[in-house]
């Protein structure tokens, strides 16, 4: 039997585990990606695996489920750059820090609601507020440089081809199957998997499909490294922060980006500020370097995971919370790709949902 001969459109997270699922499989895979005019946004992502927001269930559940394949991945490959992390979180309204946690708990995310006496006994090194918090120890964090790349080196491994530099205009169907044109000349699949980030938008209206897009702006800063351990995540209102495995401290508060026009030494002063007064140890600290990045996020801030068209043969996944995520939706499009069938277990997130103002114009 001849292989499947896909073609996956983006090399940010989605699409490079999405290429290891597919190599692993024994598929003929070809990645093409543009990051000089399309900046992804894996690179400028905080990379927090988590589950919250539990008043969306099956989103949760998702998360869920996803955050059990990323341990099942670090099982597979010890060297995947991705570790658990204690996450310390009161980002929320202190009235509703119990009912979440209780419904993290309904919900089989194991958490604990810590009183602020408990908090500081756990955490001595930080000098927290008056305040309860919600730790999760089952949280992970993927240093965002390097995940995609890391996904990428395993598939290519498997005879998975990536050509970057190559940015898709268009998508033509044909009798034999969806035909990616790049620079004018045509390049025909079996199956095409849209995983364009902010790029997708453009790529499915052509198609003839409406994708409205939120896409967010987000900035984040890095720190010089620091010799410090912070061992752990904060999420405080308005501020959060890790320590990448180099020492680097990654923070960003929830306003950083929503402006166009951000005054980055302000922004690098506030979060120093707040740094050195949770975790005294960094009183000293940074920040050096800025990430700016845009949310690949549907109108309606849920994924999109699709079939679309009739002929089963091209698929898309575009979504925020992409990496944690990420080993869930490979799953999801690796079905798609064998029964050219939406997976049941994404049937809310439809392309079908952004596309009744079209049909009535059509009527
Ligand atoms: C500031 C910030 C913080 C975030 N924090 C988190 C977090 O803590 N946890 C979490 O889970 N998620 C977080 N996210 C969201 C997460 O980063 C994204 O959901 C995820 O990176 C999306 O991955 P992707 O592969 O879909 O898209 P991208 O990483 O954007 O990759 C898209 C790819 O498509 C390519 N492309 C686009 N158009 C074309 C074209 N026409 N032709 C060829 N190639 C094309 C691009 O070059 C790129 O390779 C954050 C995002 C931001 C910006």
């Amino acid at each position: 039997m001849s292989k499947t001969n896909i073609a996956i459109i983006g090399a940010g997270i989605l699409g490079s585990a999405i290429a290891l699922e597919l190599g692993t499989a024994g598929h003929s895979v070809e990645v093409f990606s543009d990051d000089h005019n399309a900046k992804p946004a894996t690179h400028a992502s905080f990379g927090w695996i988590n589950a919250h927001t539990p008043e969306n269930k099956h989103h949760f559940q998702m998360r869920l489920e996803s955050m059990r394949l990323w341990r099942a991945l670090r099982s597979a490959y010890p060297a995947i750059p991705v570790r658990q992390i204690t996450a310390v979180d009161w980002d929320m309204p202190e009235t509703e820090l119990e009912e979440t946690q209780a419904q993290y708990s309904d919900l089989g995310h194991e958490t604990h609601l810590l009183e602020a006496d408990a908090l500081k006994n756990a955490f001595p090194h930080l000098n927290l507020p008056e305040t309860s918090a919600i730790t999760s120890y089952n949280d992970m964090v993927a240093e965002p440089d390097q995940i995609a790349s890391f996904f990428k080196k395993h598939a290519e491994a498997l005879g998975v081809r990536f050509s970057t530099d190559n940015s898709i205009e268009r998508i033509d169907t044909s009798p034999n199957g969806p035909q990616l044109v790049v620079n004018a000349t045509l390049h025909q699949f079996d199956q095409v998997i849209i995983v364009a980030g902010t790029g997708s938008q453009a790529l499915v209206e052509h198609l003839g499909y409406a994708l409205p897009m939120n896409n967010r702006q987000g900035i984040l800063l890095r720190s010089k490294a620091m010799e410090k351990e912070l061992n752990c995540l904060i999420s405080a209102p308005d501020f959060h922060c890790w320590q990448m495995t180099d020492g680097t401290i990654i923070a960003g508060s929830a306003q950083a980006g929503r402006e166009p026009n951000v005054d980055v030494t302000a922004l690098a002063k506030q979060l120093s500020e707040k740094m050195a007064e949770l975790a005294p140890d960094f009183a000293d600290i940074e920040f050096t370097t800025k990430t700016h990045g845009t949310r690949p996020e549907p109108g309606d801030g849920m994924p999109v995971i699709d079939v679309v068209g009739e002929h089963g043969n091209i698929h898309l996944a575009v979504m925020h919370s992409g990496i944690t995520l990420a080993p869930f939706v490979a799953k999801a499009i690796s079905h798609q790709v064998k029964t050219g069938k939406q997976h049941e277990k994404v049937a809310p997130y439809s392309l079908a949902r952004f596309q009744t103002v079209q049909e009535k114009i059509a009527i």
